[in-house]
C-alpha cells in the first residue's frame, strides 16, 4: 500500500491524509489512510480521490485485514459526480495497480475456495481442448465468468488480445481462447445459443445449475468487435465494454469482508473501555463518538449510493428484455441474444459532417453502393493498423468525395484485415 502511494507521486506516505500531483494536467488528487492494529489483528484502510474529468472524480478503496486465520483484500473502484448536470457519465475503471502488484507477487489468493483469475489466458486446442472447455462452462463450482476469446482464420480480431483481456481481468474473470476445431467442439455439444466461433468473444456467467438452460453468457461477434462510432478506437471500445461489464457484475457479487469493520470496531471498543471511568479523558470520549456519526454519515450516503445503481442496474435489465424480443428477429451466428441497446447507441454519426482539421485521419466503411460510387459513412478506427494503399478504389474515392464534398486528401489507405465492405483511412 506504501508502495502504492508512493508510485502516485505521494511524497509523505507516514501521513493519514494528504494530496498528490498527476501526470495530467487539472488531475492530482488526495487520500486518507486508516491503520488499526489490535489484539493481534491489522486492518488498513487507503482511500484515494482522483479527478476523472471536469465532472466526476475516481473513488478507489483498498481494504487490507490480517487476523490469525487469514489475510484478506477488499477494493472497489467508483465514479462519484461533483455537479449536478443530467448528461450519459462515461467513465473507465480499470483494476487498481496495487491489486495487480498483491496478485502477481503472490498467486494463491482465493475466493470462498476458487483460485482467482491470474490475469494471464490459457489455451484449449483441437476436439479434447474444446470437450475440457465445455467441461469448465457448465461446472456448477466455477465463481468467475469465463471470457473465451475464439479465433477468425487462425488470429484473434486484435493481435494479443487474448493477453490485453487476461490482464484488464485480472482477480475477476477467467480468460481462454480456442482455436477453429475447439471452437467447433463447443458449438457441437452446447449448440448455437452458447457457441463462440469466427472471432467472437462470449462471456460464461458461473452457472446457478449444470444444465444448459440456466447456462447465461454474453457475445461479441466479429462484426459488432468491429464496428466503432467516429472518433473512437474499436479495440479501446471493446475493452472497455468487457471492463464495464465484468466489473459491474462483481460489484453486485462481492461483499466486503466482515473483518475488515469488526477490526475497526474492536479498537474503538478498546478505546471506550479504557476511557471508561476516567472523567479526565471525556474529551477522547466525545472524539469517539463523533467518529461514529461520521462512519453513520458515510453509511447512510453508501445506501444512497447502492439504491442509485440498483435502479441504474433495473432499467439496464429491462432494456436487455426488450432487447431480446427483437433477437428472436435477426438470428445471427453466434446468437447474440443478450446484445446490449446501450452498446448500440451510435452518436455523431450519419451525415452533417464537422470540420476536418489538416492533418486528421478519418475512418469510412461503406455501407452501400450504386454502380458508380460507394456510400460511405464515418466510422471509428478498426484498431488493426493494418493499412494498404488502395490504387484502384475509384468508387470509394467517389463515395468519399460526395461525403466530405472535398478531395483534397493526401492518404486513402484500406485495412487488409476488415473484411466485407472494409475500412478506410483518409488522411487530410
Ligand atoms: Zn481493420
Amino acid at each position: 500500500m506504501t508502495g502504492w502511494l508512493t508510485s502516485k507521486g505521494v511524497l509523505d506516505v507516514a501521513e493519514r491524509s494528504g494530496s498528490f500531483a498527476s501526470e495530467t494536467p487539472g488531475g492530482g488528487g488526495t487520500f486518507t489512510r486508516e491503520i488499526v492494529e489490535v489484539d493481534y489483528q491489522y486492518a488498513e484502510e487507503l482511500i484515494l480521490r482522483e479527478r476523472a474529468n471536469e465532472a466526476q472524480e475516481f473513488v478507489t478503496r483498498v481494504c487490507v485485514v490480517a487476523t490469525d486465520e487469514r489475510v484478506a483484500v477488499f477494493a472497489s473502484v467508483s465514479a462519484s459526480n461533483l455537479g449536478t448536470k443530467i448528461a450519459p457519465r462515461s467513465t473507465s475503471a480499470r483494476c487498481p495497480a496495487v491489486l495487480r502488484e498483491m496478485i502477481r507477487l503472490h498467486r494463491d489468493w482465493e475466493i470462498d475456495g476458487a483460485q482467482i483469475p491470474s490475469g494471464r489466458p490459457r489455451t484449449f486446442t483441437g476436439p479434447e481442448g474444446g470437450a475440457e472447455v465445455c467441461k469448465i462452462i457448465l461446472s456448477g463450482q466455477r465463481k468467475f465468468p469465463l471470457i473465451l476469446v475464439s479465433e477468425d482464420d487462425d488470429e484473434f480480431v486484435w493481435d494479443g488480445l487474448d493477453k490485453k483481456l487476461a490482464s484488464d481481468l485480472v482477480g475477476l474473470g477467467y480468460v481462454s481462447t480456442v482455436d477453429s476445431d475447439a471452437a467447433w467442439e463447443i458449438s457441437s455439444r452446447l449448440g448455437r445459443r452458447a457457441a463462440c466461433f469466427d472471432g467472437a468473444v462470449r462471456i460464461y456467467w458461473p452457472n446457478i445449475g449444470t444444465s444448459l438452460d440456466q447456462l447465461v453468457s454474453t457475445v461479441w461477434t466479429l462484426e459488432r468487435m468491429l464496428d466503432a462510432p467516429a472518433n473512437t478506437n474499436a479495440e479501446d471500445r471493446f475493452r472497455e465494454q468487457l471492463r464495464q461489464r465484468v466489473m459491474a457484475a462483481s460489484a453486485l457479487s462481492i461483499t466486503e469482508p466482515a473483518e475488515i469493520g469488526s477490526v475497526f470496531r474492536a479498537q474503538t471498543r478498546k478505546r471506550l473501555a479504557e476511557l471508561q471511568g476516567n472523567a479526565s479523558m471525556i474529551d477522547g470520549v466525545y472524539e469517539i463518538a463523533n467518529s461514529l456519526a461520521d462512519d453513520l454519515d458515510k453509511a447512510n450516503r453508501r445506501i444512497t449510493d447502492l439504491e442509485t445503481e440498483l435502479s441504474v442496474e433495473k432499467t439496464r435489465a429491462e432494456n436487455a428484455e426488450v432487447q431480446l424480443g427483437y433477437a428472436g428477429q435477426t438470428p445471427a451466428a453466434n446468437d447474440a441474444t443478450s446484445a446490449d441497446s446501450e452498446e448500440h447507441a451510435v452518436e455523431d454519426e450519419e451525415g452533417g459532417q464537422g470540420d476536418i482539421q489538416a492533418g486528421q485521419a478519418v475512418f469510412y466503411k461503406k455501407v452501400s453502393s450504386t454502380p458508380n460510387f460507394d456510400i460511405m459513412r464515418r466510422r471509428g478506427d478498426c484498431g488493426h493498423n493494418s493499412w494498404e494503399s488502395a490504387h484502384a478504389a475509384d468508387k470509394a474515392w467517389k463515395g468519399v468525395e460526395r461525403l466530405e464534398l472535398r478531395k483534397d486528401w493526401r492518404s486513402f489507405l484500406h485495412c487488409s484485415r476488415c473484411k466485407g465492405g472494409g475500412v478506410w483511412k483518409v488522411t487530410f
